[in-house]
């Protein structure tokens, strides 16, 4: 899950890159952060896991997926959130 604070730090991140976050089916730009943070499970030995900021369009309902690390944010390990 993200804090209050996180989400606002990925929409801040979005919208600082070149243009604002647009859908690539429907092309409206009312994106929303998602609290919730998808976790893939890897065949990697020593990864287990990647985890990526889900992005929903408003609109049509669209999800885009980003990488916290690059985004710069700190989350805690899966295992820690019970
Ligand atoms: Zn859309």
């Amino acid at each position: 899950m993200l804090t209050p604070e996180q989400q606002q730090a990925v929409a801040q991140h979005l919208n600082t890159r070149a243009q604002r976050p647009k859908c690539p089916v429907c092309g409206t730009t009312s994106m929303r952060v998602q609290r919730d943070v998808l976790s893939l499970p890897t065949t990697g030995a020593n990864e287990s896991e990647i985890r990526r900021v889900i992005i929903t369009c408003t609109y049509c309902g669209y999800d885009m997926h980003f990488d916290p690390d690059v985004m710069g944010l700190s989350l805690p390990d899966a295992g820690s959130q019970a």
